[in-house]
């Protein structure tokens, strides 16, 4: 079965916050608030275009502070998404917010309407960087409402941020920690990326911030990515933030932007992964198993891997990377098949 998201992105105008990284500040009034109406209309125009079996549907509501919003204003917007809820035809209701919006109050009213999964805007657990990027909420915010929200039958979702202002990797790894620590069902990781016009774009361009390059942000979620994963935490996106609390329109003016930046993070892992198996079974060759032939003509080695049919193009790397670093840093000449047998991630050697 497919999922589906129908995007609805409800930007919070009165947001009396000023997170360094948002634009939001300057393109208010330039966008119109979101009505009842046009939530009718995005639903139903999205749903004409999806197949009417096998498939969940959420209707979701993105801008980072949903619940931020009146609460009669946040009824209106969920009652218009739950008239497709109640006749079967959307599956559930997401939203984005921050951890200082949460009460019970709001909880109560969200599972009112149907709402089936809430994503904080956790961004980093460090209350350092939690300051210098303006957030004005504490690590014990998100513990709070994370705790709360999962006395309800909610999905929790947590979304967290890499190079933000004073942020390290080992910050970042200990933030993931403290977010595994809170069990979310599902992480979002958004390396920051500078916006024109924001607070960071001041800083990046007096010298006071250091963006994160491509090749630092995807060593980073590389490693956020396993530690999530290994606890049985879905990773639902890596990388770029384009209708979520950065806005649509604004343009990115420095940081790890790259249009298949997960794709990258993933390959790396498989680089990892083709790198420690070819390592590994050289130092069974040392100790006297036999040798593949092939493997010493000229001086240069050939390895083959076997991995799913479908990640193929991770396994080989963006603009064939892999296949190009094993060539320049082991001599290793490096064929990647595919073998139907194996699950998502895994490697097989098949000849070295
Ligand atoms: S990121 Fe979200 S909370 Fe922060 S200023 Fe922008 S809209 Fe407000």
């Amino acid at each position: 079965m497919r999922t589906y998201n129908i995007p609805i992105f409800v930007p919070h105008k009165g947001c009396p916050f000023d997170c360094v990284f948002c634009n939001q500040k300057r393109i208010t009034g330039e966008i119109r608030e979101v009505t009842p109406d046009d939530i009718r209309e995005i639903i139903s125009s999205y749903l004409k275009t999806l197949p009417k079996t096998d498939r969940y549907i959420e209707a979701a509501f993105f801008g980072g502070s949903f619940t931020g919003i009146p609460m009669d204003e946040q009824s209106a917007l969920l009652s218009a998404a739950h008239e497709f809820l109640a006749r079967g035809e959307i599956d559930g209701i997401r939203l984005s917010t921050r951890p200082d919006y949460i009460s019970e109050e709001i909880l109560d009213n969200l599972q009112k309407y149907g709402v089936t999964t809430i994503e904080l805007g956790v961004q980093s657990m460090n209350d350092e960087v939690l300051k210098a990027s303006n957030r004005g909420h504490t690590r014990a915010d998100v513990v709070k409402a994370a705790e709360m929200i999962k006395r309800y039958p909610f999905t929790l979702g947590l979304q967290m941020m890499t190079g933000l202002p004073l942020d390290t990797f080992e910050r970042s790894v200990e933030t993931a920690r403290e977010i595994i620590a809170l069990k979310p069902a599902i992480v979002r990781i958004y390396p920051t990326l500078t916006i024109k016009d924001t607070y960071l774009e001041k800083l990046y361009l007096s010298g006071k911030y250091k963006p994160q390059t491509v090749d630092e942000a995807v060593e980073l979620c590389k490693r956020l990515l396993l530690m999530f994963e290994k606890n049985g935490i879905t990773v639902i996106r890596i990388g770029l933030q384009a209708t979520d609390e950065i806005c649509e329109n604004g343009s990115v003016v420095a940081g790890p932007v790259h249009s298949a930046f997960r794709e990258l993070v993933e390959s790396a892992v498989y680089y990892d992964k083709i790198e420690k198996l070819i390592k590994n079974c050289a130092k069974k060759c040392e100790k006297g198993a036999k040798k593949c032939e092939k493997s010493a003509k000229n001086g240069t080695k050939n390895a083959v891997i076997a991995v799913n049919p479908r990640e193929i193009s991770k396994a080989v790397g963006n603009r064939r990377a892999n296949i190009i670093k094993l060539k320049s840093e082991e001599n290793i000449d490096l064929k990647v098949t595919g073998d139907a047998s194996l699950s998502k991630g895994e490697v097989k050697l098949v000849c070295f």
